[in-house]
């Protein structure tokens, strides 16, 4: 004849006789599955799931926290990122804008020739022809120059606006896994 015990099943509380040796047991009642832990004389039952969900929380936390150190060294990577394109953006800026300012000084040069050119011409009965033609040369290539080298300075700001953008999409979409990973740690 067995020895027998009686226990609760600690899942849904339903009263359960169980053979003395069982290491094992499942409740009849509500199926939840416990190892029968003895200390002694007193005798409890452990649910076999809680014990896989703290194995499972176990595993987890340790992901989150190997994800969150990978997250932090790629929100570190993108903030630099950033900072590389804001400064090149700003060089490219500056470099146009410089270049913009040397073809305006170019175009006022023809226009001054120009000038020469009219006054000479007025006054002096002077050669008109070459200061015309050098004049006329430095307006148009001012002119053109200011054009291009202000688009020049305009797309550099326009590329590094997208850049931005596109990189604090990346920033904030980091920042939101690495507070779930921080839920998940707590
Ligand atoms: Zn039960």
């Amino acid at each position: 004849m067995l020895e027998m015990i009686k226990l609760a099943c600690a899942s849904c509380g339903a009263s359960l006789e169980v053979a003395k040796d069982v290491d094992h047991l499942a409740c009849g009642h509500c199926g939840a599955q416990f190892v029968v832990r003895r200390s002694g004389a007193a005798i409890s039952l452990a649910p076999i799931v809680e014990g896989l969900k703290r194995v499972e929380v176990g595993i987890d936390r340790t992901a989150s926290e190997l994800a969150i150190a990978r997250l932090n060294r790629e929100l570190v990577d993108y903030e630099r990122e950033g900072v590389a394109a804001e400064t090149a953006a700003r060089l490219s800026a500056a470099k146009a804008r410089n270049a913009s300012r040397v073809a305006g000084a170019i175009a006022i040069v023809g226009m001054l020739f120009m000038l020469a050119g009219v006054v000479g011409r007025v006054v002096a009965n002077s050669d008109y022809t070459t200061k015309l033609v050098i004049g006329l040369v430095g307006i148009v290539g001012g002119v053109v120059g200011i054009r291009q080298f202000n688009r020049d300075e305009t797309a550099a700001r326009q590329s590094y606006e997208t850049k931005r953008l596109a990189l604090y999409d990346k920033i904030s979409h980091v920042k939101q896994e690495i507070a779930k990973h921080h839920e998940i740690v707590r």
